[in-house]
């Protein structure tokens, strides 16, 4: 029997050795990882490659994967990446170890609630350095950290910045030193070491591997380079690192020489305007059962020979330059995060671990 279509080819082999390859180059500076999830809906599975990896822990910005995770018996320690929700914090004080957070009313709300349930909840202030996600602003942060420090059953654990998020502001050295002098004046204020001072995500990779001084930094948490092998600045390819550990395969249903240019009067497509391609006769066309439905179509890269036309719901339209393809063939594409993360989350597309 073959195998289901459409589908997401998973190399856990490949997957471990990116995650253990920047695990150790990123030791060699000090800084210790997070592996982040959340493009994998939490798969146990994966999880537990990136602990077998190396890794810190375990990030991810849903409680609800965190407590997949959990349930799946990984045995990392767990973080949740995205502020908590005030309906949700019972569930993060159970399923999470630490959270990373910006609103003193949350932190107090967290700190009852691990008292309830008789734990010990860690605490990473995030800090706004110009990209405009989440974050307090810095003059607020050393009265924060004092008064986390004051809350029963809540530990500051460290600090932390995101940054290339929603501004695309790089976090280069000037930034990366605002974060170390913030921490000095932290444990200053405070008389207490930070545990963890996390500077941020892939985009981090190039300032944290080139020879410099890292300061204060001693974690990142990675989620893309660790999965599709590239930083995420100008997604280049990180040396020594697989960028197909993933591939969506989908089938091809339709294979018809047909012209090249839609006619009759045109008006708008079921997603907007209609293309206009240019008219160069007829071409080979294919049609595929894959589409907005089960993946993010304009982040598929597809096989040499095949271009990708267009893409509605159900189905994925190709140009094919080799000649009519196989009804019932397979066509395999390199998914970007935008279209990993929807296969991942997608109901309708099987994984498959290679
Ligand atoms: C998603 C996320 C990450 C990981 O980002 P990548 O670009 O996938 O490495 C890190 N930190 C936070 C807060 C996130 O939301």
């Amino acid at each position: 029997m073959s195998a289901p279509a459409p589908r997401i080819e998973i190399s856990l082999s490949k997957i471990e050795h990116n995650a253990h390859s920047l695990v150790t180059r990123l030791a060699t500076q000090g800084i210790s990882v997070f592996g982040i999830t959340k493009a994998t809906l939490g798969c146990p599975i994966i999880a537990q490659t990136l602990v077998r990896s190396g890794v810190l822990g375990i990030g991810d910005s849903r409680i609800s994967n965190i407590r997949s995770m959990v349930q799946g018996k990984v045995d990392a320690r767990f973080m949740l990446t995205r502020s908590p929700m005030p309906s949700e914090i019972d569930a993060v004080v159970r399923y999470a170890g630490f959270s990373l957070n910006t609103e003193i009313q949350v932190i107090k709300m967290l700190s009852k609630a691990a008292k309830r349930a008789n734990r010990q909840h860690g605490i990473l202030l995030m800090v706004e350095l110009g990209d405009l996600r989440e974050g307090l602003m810095p003059a607020d942060l050393p009265k924060t950290a004092t008064t986390v420090m004051s809350l029963p059953n809540i530990f500051l654990a460290g600090i932390g910045c995101n940054l290339a998020c929603y501004g695309g502001v790089t976090p280069d050295t000037t930034k990366m030193n605002e974060l170390s002098a913030l921490a000095d004046l932290v444990e200053q204020q405070t008389g207490q070491p930070l545990e963890i001072i996390s500077g941020g995500n892939s985009a981090n990779l190039e300032w944290a591997m080139s020879d410099g001084d890292c300061g204060r930094i001693n974690n990142l948490r990675l989620g893309e380079s660790i999965l599709l092998g590239r930083e995420t600045l100008q997604r280049k390819r990180l040396a020594g690192l697989h960028t197909d550990a993933f591939s969506i395969v989908a089938e091809v249903i339709e294979s018809k020489v047909k012209p090249s240019r839609p006619y009759g009067h045109i008006a708008q497509t079921a997603f907007g305007p209609a293309p206009t391609p240019n008219d160069k006769g007829d071409i080979c066309r294919c049609i595929l059962a894959l589409g907005r439905q089960d993946c993010d179509p304009n982040g598929l890269t597809p096989p040499k020979g095949f271009t990708i036309l267009g893409a509605s719901s159900d189905h994925l339209i190709l140009e094919s330059s080799t000649g009519l393809s196989t009804v019932g063939s397979e066509v395999a594409f390199q998914p970007n995060y935008s279209a990993l993360l929807a296969a991942m989350t997608s109901p309708y597309i099987a994984q498959k671990f290679v």
